[in-house]
């Protein structure tokens, strides 16, 4: 008997037939013998809905009024599909993040999950019922409603099956697996078979949205077995796993886009040690995170400009600190460009080949994409470039790397 954590994000969930479709899987999985914990995001399109309730009424809605308004979506599908998977003769439970006792901390709108006190999920099984959890959502330390980010039921999904020791942590979506590139822009992307980890942590946080960072994060600290597969066929999916040699063998595993990005550029800040820091400091304060950063060499004036990039969502309120600090610093203004995109090629295997980089950047050339920003780690290369280039670019890097199917 194995436990398996089953994890259904919004279009598996989206209406009642398909949580009907939903009950019916989970019922086949413990038929087989097994223990299954459910959890499940909003219906597709309901969370969007609260945010923009909230923007009807005001422009800047307090986030802790936003993480109990954002919450609820999640709270309608575990009840129905508990409901579902009654109808189907089993005994099952929904929860709210706070009654599995998912602790995190304050930063509302995008909390860490802290801790996770399960036991009423453990009563729930040793009972022989089929927990259903809402995604998405824990409390802080006075109780207040919390959510972990857009997104964020992959990492409840993930915490719960770290917290008890899951065999596995299925990931049900609308596509077939991870792909080696968004296949609405490269219709021959192929679905891999595994990606490590640590390739995952890059394309996650590189754009690619078939899972949320956060639960790559856990999945490898807790050595969770994650699959990422569709609700809407039996199709084996693709298994998130440790690095193993074969991987290293391909240079490249996927291109990854994200136009969620907005590139601000403080000009002529003065050349002297603590300027970044003040900067930097400013905007972590407000919890925002910054992406790339990139600083030039002074010019004869000892000044100096600095291009950041952060997300569309942070990128008024990022512009609205760094123009208050660069007054203070008298710099010569701030600007920002929202019409940039960040295009990224991602391998474990670049670490042990050459010329990885340079092939990237002249095959943009050749297309005539201009790089704005470039940033690196030892399995990744990104490069911001305009955002109406960003199909092309994704394209012709799958291209050139040869990552289209057999
Ligand atoms: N419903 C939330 C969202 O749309 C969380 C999730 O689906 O994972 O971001
Ligand atoms: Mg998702």
């Amino acid at each position: 008997m194995a436990l398996i954590v089953q994890k259904y994000g919004g279009t598996s969930v989206a209406n009642t037939e398909r949580m009907k479709a939903v009950a019916e899987r989970v019922v086949a999985t413990a038929k087989e013998g097994n223990k299954v914990i459910v959890v499940v995001s909003a219906m597709a399109g309901e969370t969007d809905k609260f945010v923009a309730l909230a923007h009807q009424i005001t422009d800047s809605p307090d986030e802790r009024e936003m993480d109990l308004l954002l919450s609820s979506g999640e709270r309608i599908t575990s009840a129905l599909t508990a409901m579902a998977i009654q109808k189907l003769g089993y005994s099952s439970m929904s929860f709210t993040g706070r009654q599995v006792g998912i602790m995190t901390d304050s930063s509302h709108t995008k909390a860490l999950i802290e801790n996770i006190e399960a036991s009423r999920l453990k009563t729930a099984l040793d009972e022989n019922k089929i927990p259903v959890v809402a995604g998405f959502q824990g409390i802080n330390e006075f109780s207040d409603v919390t959510t972990l980010g857009r997104g964020g039921s992959d990492t409840t999904a993930v915490a719960i099956a770290a917290a008890l020791k899951a065999d596995i942590c299925e990931i049900y979506t609308d596509v077939e697996g991870v792909y080696t590139a968004d296949p609405r822009i490269v219709p021959d992307a192929r679905k891999m078979e595994s990606i490590s980890y640590d390739e995952m942590l890059e394309m996650a946080s590189l754009g690619s949205k078939v899972l949320h960072g956060r639960s790559v994060e856990f999945a490898k600290k807790y050595n969770v077995h994650l699959v990422v597969r569709s609700s809407f066929n039996n199709a084996p999916g693709t298994l998130v796993t440790k690095e193993d040699r074969c991987m290293e063998k391909t240079v490249i595993t996927g291109v990854a886009h994200d136009k969620n990005q907005v590139r601000l550029t403080i000009m002529s800040v003065p050349d002297r040690p603590g300027i970044a820091a003040t900067i930097f400091n400013a905007i972590a304060g407000a919890n925002i995170n910054v992406d790339m950063i990139v600083q030039n060499i002074s010019s004869h004036d000892q000044s100096t400009d600095i291009s950041f990039t952060v997300s569309k969502a942070d990128g008024k309120k990022a512009f609205d600190i760094t123009r208050k600090v660069s007054e203070e610093l008298g710099t010569k203004g701030v600007n920002m460009n929202a019409e940039v995109a960040k295009v990224s090629i991602v391998g474990v295997g670049m670490q042990s080949h050459f010329g990885v980089a340079a092939k990237m950047f002249e095959t943009l050339a050749k297309k005539g994409i201009n790089i704005m920003m470039i940033s690196t780690s030892e399995i990744k290369i990104s490069c911001i470039v305009d955002v109406k280039q960003t199909e092309e670019a994704v394209k012709v890097l799958h291209d050139v790397f040869e990552l289209a199917k057999g």
